[in-house]
């Protein structure tokens, strides 16, 4: 019961520190404070950190491989990875705490463990990014996400709550009539979904929809959003935690009331984030490094919060192309790879581009694209890769590009098994 008074006491907390008016200086008062207590009576209780100094700047970055390594060293509790995929065979509970996985390849799965607090914590947050301007009114609220944890559960056991979850692991077919028959008020799904929803023409009246999950490419936006008849916002979570929300006004916010965030520059005005989550207790994430690319906006937004304003999240690192040239190695972002497809022809709404090896890039179109499109996508490749001065030969495919819920869609993908510099 103690547990779920953070839920209300979070929603309220976060609509403090987020709202408009509030002076960006005033804002960083609040966090520095926040984090100094976290750095203090926290973080020394995680082994890895017992013996560190209490400033941020003086403490190591840390990554996932280091995470995923010494998983036990980085929580209090002392739990081991192999703990929580053996609990997650059966459920999702250590105890009174909920683990979770993230669903990607065993290889780089990641894997976190949060108390009953912290897990209503998270909730009234996410809530209070969402839909506090919904709740004078009971919501139904559709999650299609891939499932790995229990953590939504705690929804459920809020009034104004009636949350759904459909198996995403399934084809659209599979639950469609069910979706529909609930009617949500708000939908929450990977971009590739609520865009096959989209396109297969669902029945659905959302007064919400957010994307999640994935990285949303600006392709999708215009399909979701003239077939919703809302602006599509985008909620920017990991196995990590939760990192952003789009406000009311249509952009997207840093959760900077529950995380701080240092950015290191990768070139093209593109930086990745290190987090630092300061109201988590249990698993300690302290400049941590994230695999995403993300564009800042530097100009404040209409809705008035002192929360960073984020233009756009174009992907991540590990998507990167890299390929040699004269001039040596060089590393491509996805956007630009992205851009340069799309911008070839106004008739592309679909494509994969992939790093196959070294210097060998596949460029795979809908097999209904007409072949002067596909051309001009290729040219369009090919003008970037000559203009950086850069080496590689583009192989140009027509096939279905149907959709795979078994993995997250990415459109840009490095797969080369060697040729990073
Ligand atoms: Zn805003």
């Amino acid at each position: 019961m103690i547990a779920r008074l953070n839920a209300p006491i979070s929603f309220l907390f976060t609509r403090y520190l987020s709202r408009p008016g509030l002076t960006r200086a005033r804002f960083l008062q609040h966090q520095e404070r926040a984090l100094g207590k976290w750095l203090h009576r926290a973080v020394p209780k995680v082994p890895a950190f017992a013996d560190a100094p209490a400033h941020l700047s003086m403490l190591p970055v840390m990554d996932k491989a280091q995470l995923m390594a010494n998983f036990a060293q980085y929580n209090s509790q002392g739990i081991t990875a192999d703990q929580v995929r053996r609990a997650l065979k059966s459920g999702d509970q250590i105890g009174a705490l909920t683990v979770g996985a993230s669903t990607g390849t065993s290889g780089n799965q990641g894997l976190f463990v949060i108390s009953d607090a912290e897990r209503f914590r998270w909730l009234g947050s996410i809530l209070a990014k969402t839909m506090a301007d919904l709740l004078w009114h009971k919501q139904r609220v559709a999650i299609l996400l891939p499932r790995g944890t229990g953590l939504y559960d705690s929804a459920n056991q809020i009034q104004r709550l009636q949350l759904r979850f459909f198996d995403v692991t399934r084809g659209p077919d599979a639950w469609r009539a069910e979706l529909e028959t609930f009617d949500p008020t708000v939908i929450v799904a990977a971009p590739k979904v609520l865009r096959a929803m989209a396109e297969e023409k669902f029945s659905l009246r959302p007064l919400r929809v957010f994307s999640a999950a994935e990285t949303l490419d600006p392709l999708d936006r215009p399909v979701i959003e003239a077939a919703f008849g809302r602006g599509l916002g985008q909620i920017y979570m990991a196995t990590e935690g939760l990192f952003g929300v789009t406000c009311r006004h249509g952009r997207l916010h840093l959760a900077e009331d529950s995380v701080h965030f240092e950015f290191e520059s990768v070139g093209d005005g593109l930086v990745t984030p290190l987090i630092s989550s300061f109201r988590r207790e249990t698993q300690i994430l302290a400049r941590y490094r994230m695999n995403d690319l993300l564009r800042l906006d530097p100009e404040p937004c209409s809705c008035g919060t002192p929360l960073q304003a984020v233009t756009e999240i174009v992907g991540r690192m590990d998507d990167c192309f890299h390929l040699h040239g004269a001039s040596g190695p060089q590393m491509l972002t996805p956007d630009v790879l992205r851009n340069a497809v799309v911008m070839a022809d106004h008739r592309i709404t679909d494509f994969r581009v992939v790093q196959t090896g070294p210097a060998a890039v596949e460029l795979a179109l809908p097999a209904d694209l007409p072949p002067d499109a596909g051309l001009a996508a290729r040219h369009g490749l090919q003008s970037l890769l000559d203009a950086r001065g850069l080496h590689a030969k583009i192989a140009l495919t027509y096939g279905p590009l149907p959709l795979d819920v078994s993995r997250k869609l990415r459109r840009v993908e490095y797969r080369a098994p060697s040729g990073k510099p």
